[in-house]
């Protein structure tokens, strides 16, 4: 790797683990950080969960997998010219989706409703608790025992009531304070990511045009220069020339905005990014208006979809369904999550009961949730 900036994350200024460890013999840090998120068993679950098509309506769609892939593909690129840390966005990239629930964010809302009287559930949150308690794979320590700064990158948002309870990993919330730049590129690198190959699954789902998205000034732009150039290109590899380019654009601005702000502002410490009041790594002024066009499109005319909201609002129905046949009878779950269940309950009452009922749930799959639903609820399903 090249020298990093100054202000980059740098592993002998980490803010280290929780639990105090050994050095790796030939790893970094944050490559043992990134290498623990592969092997856990949260990470293979993302393979069969998905953001806004379920699993099974196809196996050309993105899944939260592939998306967190790309993620870290994107990431890496926009660390690698900024001279930032590219094993730790890669980190971040991989895991920042590990605390989703089955069925995207329709089951993440529905599980946020089903723990309303219980503390709520935010899949952000859920990602954090995944990493620092409920992977089991070490003698010395629960979950992965990250580092601060993968911890930090992995904790987007936060409420300040939640913040509180976080000790050292929650304060930057109290204190309204960025993390280091890595967190901050992932961030955008999720949002360009995601916008795309929803443009790309949208289209290829039937659900949204070619013709419409033409309406969408981030598209026109790159279908007119795609267009002038290879006037006769069939449609399918004009879609992905089009959706390349506006990747490309994308992350060619956010890496421009982002240097020149950092020249502005001078930061020399990665302490002096996370002083910073303003965000460091963001699009130009009309670069983020067409990526918020792009999304509102998303929203009205993808997400908001009948065929996706008939599937949503199953989805919804199953979360629902599940949490409220668990909650009031924890002798359904299987063994161990009874026995967390009554493990919890007996520290914190009925809100421990709750959050293991939710991890329990949160931690399926989309196809695990269904065939769950099924055997608790199907009187001729085998259980
Ligand atoms: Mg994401």
């Amino acid at each position: 790797m090249s020298a990093l900036a100054s202000y980059a994350a740098q592993e002998q200024h980490s803010l280290g683990r929780r639990h105090p460890e050994e050095k790796p013999t030939y790893r970094s840090e944050f490559q043992r950080d990134r290498d623990r998120i592969i092997h856990s068993a949260a990470f293979r679950r993302l393979e069969y969960k998905t953001q806004v098509f379920v699993n099974h309506e196809g196996d050309m769609f993105r899944t939260r997998l592939t998306h967190s892939i790309e993620v870290a593909q994107i990431s890496r690129s926009i660390a690698r010219i900024l001279k930032l840390n590219e094993e730790l966005v890669e980190t971040v990239a991989l895991a920042h989706d590990l605390g989703h629930t089955p069925f995207g964010h329709a089951g993440q809302d529905a599980l946020n409703a089903c723990m309303k009287d219980y503390g709520g559930f935010e899949h952000n949150l859920q990602s954090l608790r995944v990493v620092d308690e409920l992977e089991e794979r070490y003698a010395e320590f629960p979950g992965l025992n990250l580092t601060y700064e993968s911890r930090e990158g992995i904790l987007k948002h936060c409420s300040p009531m939640k913040a509180k309870e976080l000790g050292d990993i929650g304060q930057r919330f109290i204190d309204k304070q960025q993390p280091g730049l890595e967190a901050q590129v992932v961030n955008f690198a999720d949002e360009i990511a995601y916008n795309n190959h929803d443009v790309d699954d949208g289209l290829r789902a039937g659900l949204i045009s070619f013709d419409q998205l033409r309406e969408v000034k981030l598209f026109e732009q790159q279908y007119l220069q795609v267009k002038q150039a290879y006037p006769d290109l069939a449609e399918r590899r004009m879609i992905h020339e089009i959706i390349r380019r506006m990747i490309n654009v994308l992350v060619i601005d956010l890496i421009d905005q982002t240097r020149e702000r950092l020249e502005a502002a001078k930061p020399e410490t990665i302490h002096d990014i996370r002083q910073q009041p303003a965000l460091l790594a963001g699009f130009s002024e009309p670069m983020r208006e067409m990526s918020l066009e792009l999304k509102r499109f998303l929203r009205q005319n993808l997400y908001r979809h009948y065929r996706v909201h008939r599937m949503t609002s199953k989805a919804s129905r199953i979360i629902s369904a599940l949490f409220d046949a668990f909650i009031n009878d924890t002798g359904l779950m299987p063994h161990d999550y009874q026995q967390t269940a009554k493990s919890y309950a007996d520290d914190l009452g009925d809100s421990g009961r709750a959050r293991a009922v939710a991890d329990y749930i949160a931690g399926m799959t989309d196809r695990f949730a269904i065939t769950e639903y099924e055997r608790v609820f199907n009187p001729s399903e085998l259980t």
